[in-house]
């Protein structure tokens, strides 16, 4: 019997709840969070990883969509790239127990079923490889119409469920209808996670506040309600978390990534690797470097007008420390900085941002330090929550595989950094009754270039809420 449903809406920003009734309705009648934030970089496939793993993704080792691993360029979409990454990393894609295998420990099962790349649906439960529960794609893979593991579950779905091809958005159709009838009452996952990647499509190609956004937001939320309609039906007391991956901007430029590696000294070029991630870059070293030749190589792509907060190891002045995402993981790929492109908000909502891409234009991304695209809905909604609740505190993607550990009656493995969301319910006494107190964290590359990265500390925990800089 299912008893938690985790839904996913990728690239969903918190202010266009309002555009959706069912979801605003879940909200009103459950728990919604003013400040949830992405992780950082503001991406999909780390952000999917940190929802299986409850840690950062300087911890799961996936910080891109994109990234760059023992001398692969590793696209995080693809199950294959994955099947690599996890061979290049001794057998396991993640270093941290998942949600999905600490429940197979405790005997309950987690299915994730998504209409995002199969790579982001398999993040979300990689033990399904070795039968932990299951991880089931909308996408073609192989000479299949869709992806899954483990194998007796690919084997059960070739033979018998065809996708349905009608109306908007007939993946999402195809995973609702197989949730319906064949995941809940075939695989009886107790905890169901559905990612839904349409809108993020949608406004990659046409941006946000237009009204190809706008279509995408009500056909969602309208499939939304049908679903929670449908698993409610069947098992009532499903308790129902909703969010998204990151937020979304609208991007006016592109760089292309041919422009960046025209600004690294000639006699580094060979030695760095730029992995393209949308509204972010990811600068890695192919050899090692002297900190002379890692600061001239930072150097360099801080001096251009794209790069905005620039976040690396070092004394570099103007570049801030790693907010989460160095590890000795990272460190062994050689990760040397993650740069946020620059935006500016002078237009009002939404933001305008840069969009760092090798080849195609796109209208709108994220991946950026802003608060447009770090922040994120988090509704709680069912009889474990509070109703009609907004809370004012603090909670990111880490917090989420702690909270459902607690709903199960499980503990939290310690190697989840993130923490239970008590306040949101009937979850047991003990959240910190001490307001979450803002810290800033600035960075100056002279009096005329300012970086300021926005933190908050609430419950023992370090909350990015965005970071930005101004050049004068
Ligand atoms: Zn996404």
């Amino acid at each position: 019997m299912v008893s938690t449903l985790l839904v996913v809406i990728d690239g969903l920003r918190a202010t266009d709840v309002r555009k959706m009734p069912y979801l605003t309705e879940l909200a009103h009648r459950g728990v919604s969070y003013r400040q949830a934030r992405s992780v950082a970089p503001s991406l999909t496939r780390p952000a999917a990883a940190s929802l299986a793993g409850g840690a950062p993704p300087g911890v799961t080792g996936i910080p891109g969509n994109r990234l760059w691993a023992d001398g692969h360029l590793i696209d995080t979409g693809r199950p294959d790239h994955l099947e690599l990454l996890r061979s290049l990393r001794g057998d396991r894609l993640l270093p941290v127990p998942t949600l999905g295998e600490h429940l197979a420990g405790h005997g309950r099962k987690l299915v994730a079923v998504g209409t995002g790349s199969n790579g982001c649906t398999l993040l979300l439960n990689p033990g399904a490889v070795d039968g932990h529960g299951a991880a089931i794609g909308a996408r073609p893979f192989g000479d299949d119409a869709f992806y899954a593991r483990p194998e007796s579950v690919r084997r059960r779905l070739a033979g018998s469920l065809p996708h349905a091809a009608d109306g908007p958005f007939p993946a999402l159709r195809w995973t609702t209808d197989l949730i319906v009838d064949y995941v809940i009452p075939e695989l009886a996952p107790d905890v169901l996670v559905l990612w839904s990647g349409e809108l993020d499509d949608v406004q990659h190609d046409n941006g946000v506040d237009g009204p190809a956004g706008d279509d995408a937001l009500s056909e969602i939320d309208h499939r939304l309600r049908q679903l929670i309609d449908r698993v409610r039906e069947r098992a009532p007391h499903t308790d129902v978390i909703v969010t998204a991956d990151h937020g979304f901007s609208n991007a006016t430029h592109t760089v292309d990534v041919a422009d960046i590696e025209s600004l690294i000294p000639p006699s580094l070029t060979d030695a760095v690797q730029l992995v393209d991630n949308n509204g972010g870059l990811l600068v890695y070293a192919r050899r090692r470097l002297r900190t002379t030749q890692i600061d001239a190589i930072l150097d360099a792509i801080m001096s251009a007008g794209w790069s905005g907060p620039v976040f690396a190891e070092g004394d570099v002045p103007g570049v801030l420390p790693s907010a989460g995402l160095w590890s000795a993981r990272t460190a062994a790929d050689g990760l040397l900085a993650y740069v946020s492109l620059t935006y500016h908000d002078r237009l009002g909502d939404p933001r305008i941002g840069h969009s760092v891409r090798d080849g195609a234009r796109l209208a709108g991304g994220h991946g950026s330090t802003s608060a447009a695209d770090m922040r994120i809905p988090l509704v709680l909604n069912g009889p474990s929550f509070r109703t009609a609740h907004e809370s004012p505190f603090p909670a990111d993607h880490l917090d989420i595989p702690p909270t459902i550990c607690r709903l199960m009656g499980l503990p939290v493995p310690p190697s989840m950094s993130g923490r239970v969301l008590s306040e949101a319910g009937l979850l047991g006494p003990g959240y910190a009754s001490a307001p979450p107190e803002d810290r800033r964290v600035v960075a100056e590359r002279g009096t005329a270039d300012v970086t300021t990265a926005h933190f908050q500390h609430f419950a023992d925990r370090q909350y990015f809420l965005s970071a930005d800089r101004h050049r004068s």
